[in-house]
């Protein structure tokens, strides 16, 4: 039978906006020592700002149209950034076809082009020659036709209490941070360094990120727990195989909300160590 107090705990927990979808998770988060995370928008703020159009063939606004409508149909948040820059109105009509592939980019048919835009693993797989770019940043690659178009540069942000957040799992005891991120390796490696994070991995797929959960899982003693800490975009999968996923955010997708054993009502990463507080206070007062 579950004691009791694992209600009040869950209910204690709620009001501090920390969902628990069990009270078995109460226990798991109590003894998380290892708490790997995702970057756009768990550690950044997940809001991309055009930061430049560089390498361009066509007209800059030209580019920037095609990529507008080749993303018109995505809610990652580089389409987002993509559609505010762009800024008209996107004629639904000459979006012909488009496929989304998780962790690379789009290909679209535009009126009788073939847009692709995505990073340099999207332009690799077809065998498009790139031009990569060192500012700080991830690169949307633009190719119509089979040929490279040039690329947008878009920027986002480390979220204020980032840095606080991870300082505060190492005071409760967490072992080992690590970071897994879709994005170039320079980009994560800054965001990784600024925030004091033990381990990273970068250009991963979100089959990748499950990989390393799982190398994770398998290295520990058993004991010792893995929480996985993502916005939702993506992250379904991982957030399932982490002894408890934990979801951040309510806009996150709803199957992430769906795949979480906990879900965090704001996307303050600060959260996640108050949510282990919390735990290990009710498991103390359980046992
Ligand atoms: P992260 O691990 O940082 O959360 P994602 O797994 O969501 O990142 O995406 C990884 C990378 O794939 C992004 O940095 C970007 O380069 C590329 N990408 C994903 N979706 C898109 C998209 N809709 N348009 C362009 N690029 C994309
Ligand atoms: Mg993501």
């Amino acid at each position: 039978s579950i004691p009791l107090t694992f209600f009040a705990g869950i209910g204690g927990a709620s009001k501090a906006g920390v969902l628990v979808k069990g009270s078995n998770y109460l226990e798991t988060l109590a003894q998380t020592r290892y708490v790997v995370f995702d970057k756009t928008g768990t550690m950044t703020k997940g809001e991309f700002a055009l930061s430049g159009i560089h390498h361009a063939v066509i007209p800059e606004e030209e580019l920037l149209a095609y990529a507008a409508y080749a993303e018109a149909n995505s809610t990652h948040p580089i389409s987002k950034s993509i559609q505010e820059a762009y800024g008209k109105v996107i004629d639904g009509k000459r979006i012909k076809a488009v496929e989304e592939i998780s962790g690379q980019g789009v290909i679209a048919q535009i009126d009788d082009t073939k847009v692709m835009a995505g990073n340099g693993r999207l332009m690799k797989t077809h065998h498009i020659p790139y031009q990569e770019c060192s500012g700080i940043g991830t690169s949307v690659h633009i190719a119509l036709n089979d040929q490279y178009a040039g690329h947008l540069l878009i920027a986002d942000q480390i979220k204020e209490s980032a840095k606080a957040a991870i300082q505060e799992l190492k005071k409760i005891g967490i072992k080992k941070t690590v970071m897994l991120s879709g994005d170039r390796e320079h980009v994560a490696k800054e965001v990784g360094k600024t925030l004091g994070i033990d381990v990273l991995y970068s250009e991963l797929l979100p089959k990748d990120k499950v990989e390393k959960v799982e190398e994770l899982l398998a290295s520990k003693d058993a004991k010792a727990k893995v929480a996985f800490v993502g916005d939702g975009i993506n992250d379904a999968p991982v957030l399932s195989r982490a002894d408890v996923g934990i979801a951040m955010g309510v806009l996150g997708s709803d199957a992430a909300i769906e795949a979480a054993d906990v879900v965090l009502m704001d996307d303050d990463p600060l959260k996640i160590a108050k949510a282990i507080r919390i735990a290990k206070k009710c498991i103390r007062i359980v046992y």
